[in-house]
């Protein structure tokens, strides 16, 4: 049963990936996502894994120390074109908000987030996909809802493909995720 969103990204995720896909997991985290699709990938391809938080980066360059297709970086998501090439991208994986149990400062925040999305968008191959996962429970996650969800709608469904996922009968800070998928 899919009782979480996060769950419910991976599933769409595993149908999407394909061995030899590069694969950015934008906000490394606990490296959760960055696990994830380094099963789905086994060998094959490549993540890189992006945090501001040194630790969290530390951590997953310890455990990923002998796998040559997962490279952590610490550096904010807003530079992911110093580390991806153009046209070269098949998924990106943003799971906004902060580490639960982790300094809250280190949060995304709207203008990072927007700068790097901007950024994803064009290194994206066509056909390539975006999950994005946004928390509205915290005042920067709000901000970034609240103007990047007008951003998304706006965009011409030739060139892009946005889809909602969000839940029904939960309260209005239950998480919200979008799957942007490039057309054109
Ligand atoms: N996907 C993670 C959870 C991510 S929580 C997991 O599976 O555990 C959000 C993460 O985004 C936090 O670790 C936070 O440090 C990171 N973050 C905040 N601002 C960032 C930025 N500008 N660039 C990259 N990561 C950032």
């Amino acid at each position: 049963m899919i009782t979480k969103l996060t769950e419910f990204n991976h599933v769409l995720l595993k149908a999407y990936i394909k061995k030899g896909m590069t694969i950015l997991d934008a906000t490394l985290g606990n490296g959760y996502d960055t696990a994830f699709v380094r099963e789905c990938l086994g060998e094959s391809g490549q993540v890189i894994a992006m945090d501001v938080n040194e630790a969290a980066v530390i951590k997953a360059q310890e455990a990923w120390l002998t796998c040559k297709n997962v490279r952590c970086v610490h550096d904010g998501h807003e530079h992911v074109d110093e580390y991806v090439k153009e046209d070269t991208l098949d998924v990106a994986i943003y799971n906004l908000g902060y580490l639960p149990g982790s300094d809250k400062c280190l949060t995304t925040r709207l203008n990072t987030t927007l700068e790097s999305l901007e950024k994803t968008m064009r290194l994206l191959k066509v056909g390539g996909v975006i999950s994005m996962t946004f928390y509205v429970g915290h005042s920067q996650g709000k901000e970034e809802y609240d103007y990047i969800m007008p951003f998304l709608k706006q965009l011409p469904p030739k060139q892009y493909h946005v889809l909602l996922c969000q839940y029904a009968n939960q309260s209005a800070n239950a998480p919200t995720s979008v799957w942007i998928e490039k057309k054109s």
